[in-house]
């Protein structure tokens, strides 16, 4: 049997019931838009993070165009990021009409927070961090220069559901935090979804509107720009029971991980490494080998599918070329680019799978050595 990098019919079958309920309640409810689902899911998913509130949306990159629309950012602003990171994240700046800046990140992928005070300029508006793979950014900087400089800090937790930093939850330490629910992310939906968290009563309120039309109340439009981007109420519905088990789904990442770690230490792949201060979710686990297109293909042969998360920098990209950043600009994202690859990864990845995976790259390590 084919061992995939990702699957959930497994869960599914351990979780049908729920499921279903989940989908029957909302049916026989009586009303499918934006009632008590999307209501109590957002009461939950903010308690969860000590937050006062919670917007459900349609899916994690309206979550992040949101949310910096939100914070105030428009055509002209400037918003500092990561061009190793989700397509999305970008694609979500752009649609603001504001303009992406990069940052090179550090050998363990995440955004190196020291080059971030010399991008600033009089246009940046917003810093967004993101916290990619499931351990956040090194957030202290962050915070002491938004605070110098005025700016709101909006957090891309789109891979960090349950990541903590220095004790603190991943979203609550910036001015918003967006998240996704699309069904492969450490809180997956059976479908797409979002939500954006805040501590900021004027940022919810906005928020609101932003996914409503632009309006406060029913056909009278308040303020533009709006959108129609609700979160459904059946994926709301769903991710309230899925919610309730986000502590044990982090901890099965977390056992995989250390099974990973422990049967490859010996060998030549470079490992994911937690960075001091952070408790990461294994959202994916990547890993780094100079010859990783040779490992992929030999393990496809072993009926083992690995991915790559992800194989072009965003600012290589024809669809970003217009924000002028060459091949060469960002040292740091586009070696690692060519040497990362991602190892079967979620919850219900049973350890016999796991073993056949291991095994296998431990025999492909040593025919490339
Ligand atoms: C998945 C993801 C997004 C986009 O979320 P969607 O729900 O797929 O729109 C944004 N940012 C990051 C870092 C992601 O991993």
């Amino acid at each position: 049997m084919v061992i995939r990098v990702w699957g959930y019919l497994d869960e599914y079958a351990a979780e049908r019931e729920e499921i279903l309920d989940a989908v029957d309640t909302v049916f026989g409810s009586g009303r499918l838009v934006l009632a008590d689902g999307v209501r109590s899911f957002e009461e939950e998913f903010a308690a969860r993070h000590g937050v006062r509130h919670c917007v459900g949306v349609d899916n994690g990159t309206n979550a992040v165009k949101l949310g910096l629309e939100a914070l105030g950012v428009g055509p002209g602003d400037e918003v500092i990021t990561v061009s190793n990171t989700a397509a999305p994240t970008v694609v979500a700046i752009v649609g603001t009409g504001a303009t992406p800046v990069f940052v090179d990140v550090r050998e363990d992928y995440l955004m190196d927070v020291s080059q971030v005070a010399s991008a600033i300029t009089p246009r940046t508006r917003c810093l967004l961090p993101v916290h990619l793979y499931g351990q956040c950014v090194d957030m202290a900087p962050l915070e002491e220069l938004a605070a110098r400089h005025g700016l709101a800090i909006l957090e891309d937790c789109a891979q960090a559901h349950g990541a903590r930093h220095h004790g603190r939850p991943a979203g609550t330490m910036g001015s918003a935090a967006a998240f996704s629910f699309y069904p492969t992310k450490v809180l997956g939906a059976y479908g797409d979804g979002g939500a954006v968290i805040t501590a900021d009563e004027e940022v919810d309120a906005r928020l609101r509107r932003l996914r409503y039309y632009g309006m406060e109340e029913r056909y009278y439009v308040t303020a533009l720009p709006g959108h129609n981007s609700r979160l459904d109420e059946v994926q709301a519905e769903i991710l309230r029971r899925k919610l309730k088990r986000l502590e044990t789904y982090v901890a099965d990442r977390r056992e995989v991980a250390r099974r990973y770690a422990e049967g490859l230490a010996d060998t030549e792949l470079i490992l994911p490494e937690t960075v001091p201060g952070n408790e990461h979710v294994y959202y994916v686990h990547v890993v780094r080998h100079p010859r990783r297109d040779e490992i992929i293909d030999a393990l496809k042969d072993r009926d083992i599918e690995l991915n790559v998360s992800y194989p072009w920098p965003v600012h290589t990209m024809t669809g970003f070329a217009h924000l002028g950043y060459p091949e060469g600009s960002l040292p740091v994202t586009e070696r690692l680019a060519r040497e990362i690859f991602s190892l079967p990864m979620y919850p219900s990845l049973a350890p016999e799978a796991q073993d056949r995976v291991i095994e296998a790259l431990r025999e492909v390590l040593k025919t490339l050595s």
